[in-house]
């Protein structure tokens, strides 16, 4: 059975096979994507990270287990990429607006101004208390690029505890777990994203089962001017969308939580850096969509993606 969620500006695609108890599903999934929202949804004025960046530079603020243990793991990322995932991106993204009609290239004193807020080493963490304090006042955090694949995480715990042994979990078309194999026994054949066409087009399809696939990009969300396009993707370290030749980054493997980590990160990085990074990672692989059309990929992807579109060649 199908279903289709609207939560945190995202659509959410759930699909249960050989399971006749998918409504009582539905509904806890549904129930637990709504405690997710309460926890981590910045733009949502009652959540646990809400309240702490109301508080930045003044107190601490307790929270919940889970936002405790996903700012930790923000938070390593951010030190193992060196800065480019920062879960502070809060006033940079609060000034771009990205994604929010009338959007317009910020005054640059206001872009760096905002650039010297943004430091993951001033998130305070109290693991005795579970409590949060951003140092400085005007400090956020921002979770938008760690959150869908949180929230995918828990569906999947949870349908993996319902001994639920085939479904395909889709966060907005850029976090998908696949649970097992399709109900005929087959791998599943999910479709990757083609940057430059409307949602839902594919540039390549991927045969896998229990996966967790992961694509970042920089057509999700921008704007243009003066034929410019800024994207919701932005560098800590300039302060602007990021401008190193990448379209777009899949990640395939590891959990959902990391596999959106790393695609946000490596889009920051370029094909090079990126490249590096991720061939010295354990059980994720990740492909490079370049903005001259061509696909990179780690070694572990070579041979497993069809490329269902003649506009992009495939570098092996
Ligand atoms: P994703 O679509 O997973 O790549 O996440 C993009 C979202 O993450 C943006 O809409 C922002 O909310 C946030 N974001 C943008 N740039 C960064 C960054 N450098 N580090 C962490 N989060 C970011
Ligand atoms: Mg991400």
């Amino acid at each position: 059975m199908k279903k289709t969620l609207y939560k945190f500006a995202t659509v959410i695609n759930l699909k249960l096979y050989g399971d006749d108890e998918s409504e009582r599903h539905f509904k806890a999934v549904e129930k637990m994507l709504d405690d997710i929202d309460q926890q981590i949804n910045m733009s949502n004025k009652d959540s646990e990270i809400h309240a702490i960046n109301e508080a930045a530079g003044k107190k601490a603020i307790k929270v919940s287990k889970g936002t405790f243990d996903l700012m930790k793991v923000s938070i390593e990322y951010a030190k193992d990429t060196q800065g480019a995932f920062d879960p502070s991106i809060g006033p940079l993204v609060s000034l771009w607006k990205i994604g929010n009609g009338g959007e317009h290239v910020p005054d640059v004193n206001l872009i760096n101004q905002a650039k010297s807020l943004v430091n993951y080493k001033d998130i305070i963490m109290d693991e005795a208390n579970l409590t949060i304090k951003l140092a400085k006042e005007g400090m956020s955090l921002d979770l938008g690029g760690i959150g869908k694949g949180y929230a995918a995480d828990l569906v999947a715990d949870y349908l993996h505890e319902e001994q639920v042994e085939s479904a395909i979990i889709d966060l907005g078309g850029s976090s998908i777990i696949a649970i097992g194999r399709k109900p005929s026994g087959e791998q599943w054949r999910i479709g990757l994203q083609d940057p430059d066409r409307e949602r839902g087009e594919q540039l390549a399809l991927i045969q896998l089962d229990n996966e967790t696939i992961d694509s970042s990009g920089v057509y999700e969300r921008f704007f243009m001017e003066n034929g410019v396009r800024y994207h919701h993707i932005l560098d800590p370290k300039t302060g602007f969308p990021t401008k190193n030749g990448l379209k777009s980054v899949t990640i395939i493997g590891g959990t959902a939580t990391d596999a959106d980590v790393l695609s946000t990160a490596v889009v920051v990085m370029d094909l090079e850096e990126g490249m590096a990074y991720m061939k010295q990672k354990q059980n994720v692989e990740a492909m490079f969509i370049t903005e001259d059309n061509r696909i990179y990929m780690t070694p572990g992807l070579k041979g497993k993606i069809n490329l269902t579109n003649t506009r992009y060649t495939l570098v092996e």
